[in-house]
């Protein structure tokens, strides 16, 4: 009994702080080494970017606020969800956003064995390009591990891998003017903003991101206003290389 209690006790405890860690602290920065996660020098601009979809229910409510906006965004999809809603995918790219690489099953890739880490990054740029024509040239690892070997695997692939420099923390965040005054506190020229169109807490599939599809236009009315202009991730690195 006494046994089961403190397994239980300790179970909930590893639990809570792991849960903690990835909402406090932001692991990306451990492995910002060789990866682009932000461009100063492209000065007032700023990419948005959406992971882990495409979802049939929150990317076409992301895809409304967008173009009310006249915002053009880059979406890391996963091509598990290409297979699976290719038309919300194929809207993605005619109304002119950039689509990514996210690998196909959203794992940890830390593990991966060399070859099976290019499958994954092959067969989803197959699908991405099969199914929307957009050529992808850059990857995000899911859940932002990665090792240097990994890295110098995704480069000798022709990919750079692309991070964030401002995570929204939209997956556990629950107010969009919350996620809005968060930015506006941090955001600087050049930064990369993580947001997600699909997945919850736990998961890549479904989820509520209501908050994320608020945060649109509270975001672009404040952004603009201080002067920002939004551009898409190539746009965004193009613009630093010419600056
Ligand atoms: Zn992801």
């Amino acid at each position: 009994m006494n046994f089961l209690f403190l397994f239980t006790v300790s179970s909930a405890t590893i639990f809570l702080a792991a849960l903690c860690f990835c909402i406090f602290f932001d692991q990306a920065v451990l492995i910002r080494r060789e990866t682009i996660y932000r461009l100063p020098s492209a000065k007032k601009k700023i990419a948005l970017t959406f992971d882990d979809g495409p979802s049939p229910v929150w990317t076409p409510m992301i895809l409304d606020e967008l173009k009310k906006c006249g915002i053009q965004a880059t979406f890391f999809m996963t091509g598990y969800h290409v297979s699976l809603y290719p038309e919300v995918a194929q809207r993605v790219a005619r109304e002119g956003h950039e689509i990514e690489n996210h690998g196909y099953a959203h794992n940890v890739v830390l593990y991966y064995r060399m070859e099976e880490i290019e499958q994954e990054i092959r067969y989803t740029e197959h699908l991405i390009r099969q199914i929307t024509g957009q050529t992808t040239r850059y990857f995000r690892p899911p859940k932002a591990w990665l090792g240097p070997r990994t890295k110098r695997k995704i480069k000798e692939m022709g990919y750079d891998v692309v991070l964030w420099s401002l995570n929204s923390k939209d997956w556990v965040t629950f107010d969009a003017r919350h996620i809005t005054r968060f930015i506006m506190r941090r955001v600087k020229s050049g930064d990369i903003l993580l947001f997600h169109d699909s997945g919850g807490v736990f998961k890549s599939e479904g989820g509520d991101r209501a908050q994320t599809v608020a945060t649109i236009p509270l975001l672009a009315k404040e952004m603009r206003n201080q002067g920002f202009e939004f551009v898409t991730i190539n746009q965004l690195i193009e613009e630093a290389l010419h600056a």
